[in-house]
C-alpha cells in the first residue's frame, strides 16, 4: 500500500518521464474489480484525456495527482501505477491505462482496493482528496513543531499513537505502514495515550515523523512497496511483516505483531514502552 513517501516517489518519477507525453488512447475499467472506485463513469475518460499533454505530477499525502491538460487523474493508495516503455510487456489486468504516442503507457490496478480518477479541474469534491489537498506534508515546512502540538487536544488525548498518528486523516498519507518505524524511532508504543505524552515526548514525535517520512522518501521509498518502474525502495523498513519474529535493530528482541484497529501493529516490547 503506498503512503506519503512512496507518494512523493511517485510523482517526482512521473514528473521526470512522464511529462510532455500526450495521450493517445484511454482505457478505463478494464478489469473489473469491486473495489476500484472511480470518479463518475470511467467510460468517459477516454473523452476527457485523449489529446491532453501530461504536464506535471504531485502527491498529497497518499495520493497521486496527474495534470492532463484541464484535466486532473488522481491516483489513491491502494493502486499499483507503473511506467512501461514501448514494446515492454503490459500486465494482463488493469483498471487505467493511459497509452501514450511515443507508444509508452501508464498503468493503473488495485490491489484489495483504491481509486483511480479522471476528472475536469475543480470538480472533485471527495472529501479525503480534499483534506490531503488542505493539510500541510510532514514532508514540508508547514508541518512544523506548533503545528505538531495543535493536533494535541482533549478529543485526540483518549487516542492510542496508533489511531492519533494514523486515523481520521489526521496527518494524511501517514498510514499505518510507515507507523510502525516512526514509532519504534520514537521509543514509543502504538498503544501509548497521545495524552500521555510530555511536551518533551511530543517533540521526539515530532522529529520522528519528520526525520522517518524524509529518510523514506528521499531513499524511493520503502523496500515493501514498488515505485513506478516496479522496483521496490531503497529504505529498509524494520518493522513490518516481513520482520515480525525477527531480532530488533536496536536491542535483538523479538519483534512482535499484533491485531489492532483494524490492521497489524509490530513493536519491540523493550524499545517501546506504553
Ligand atoms: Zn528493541
Amino acid at each position: 500500500m503506498i503512503e506519503l513517501p512512496e507518494a512523493a516517489v511517485l510523482a517526482k518519477q512521473i514528473n521526470e518521464t512522464v511529462v510532455g507525453k500526450r495521450i493517445r488512447d484511454v482505457i478505463a475499467a478494464r478489469t473489473p474489480h469491486k473495489l476500484a472506485w472511480y470518479f463518475g463513469d470511467p467510460h468517459e475518460y477516454k473523452s476527457l484525456l485523449a489529446g491532453k499533454v501530461i504536464s506535471g505530477a504531485t502527491s498529497y499525502g497518499g495520493q497521486v495527482e496527474i495534470t492532463a491538460g484541464k484535466a486532473k487523474l488522481l491516483f489513491s493508495d491502494g493502486v499499483n501505477l507503473r511506467y512501461y516503455d514501448k514494446g515492454e510487456k503490459l500486465p494482463d489486468k488493469h483498471q487505467l491505462l493511459l497509452e501514450f504516442d511515443s507508444g509508452s503507457s501508464l498503468v493503473g490496478w488495485v490491489q484489495m482496493y483504491g481509486g483511480l480518477s479522471a476528472f475536469p479541474e475543480g470538480k472533485n469534491d471527495n472529501k479525503y482528496y480534499l483534506i490531503a489537498k488542505k493539510r500541510p506534508s510532514p514532508l514540508s515546512g508547514d508541518f512544523d513543531g506548533n503545528y505538531f502540538k495543535s493536533l494535541f487536544d482533549e478529543n485526540t488525548a483518549k487516542l492510542s499513537l496508533k489511531a492519533f498518528l494514523a486515523t481520521e486523516q489526521r496527518i494524511p498519507g501517514l498510514g499505518n505502514g510507515v507507523l510502525q518505524d516512526i514509532l519504534l524511532s520514537a521509543k514509543m508504543h502504538p498503544k501509548k495515550k497521545a495524552g500521555a505524552l510530555s511536551a518533551d515526548d511530543q517533540q521526539v514525535l515530532f522529529d520522528s515523523v519528520k526525520n522517518t517520512l524524509s529518510d523514506m522518501a528521499v531513499k524511493g521509498g520503502r523496500d515493501t512497496e514498488n515505485d513506478l518502474f516496479g522496483k521496490p525502495g531503497a529504505y529498509k523498513t524494520k518493522l513490518s511483516k516481513k520482520t515480525a519474529g525477527q531480532p530488533c535493530p536496536e536491542c535483538r528482541t523479538l519483534i512482535r505483531k499484533e491485531a489492532y484497529l483494524g490492521g497489524s501493529i509490530y513493536y519491540c516490547v523493550e524499545c517501546q514502552k506504553i
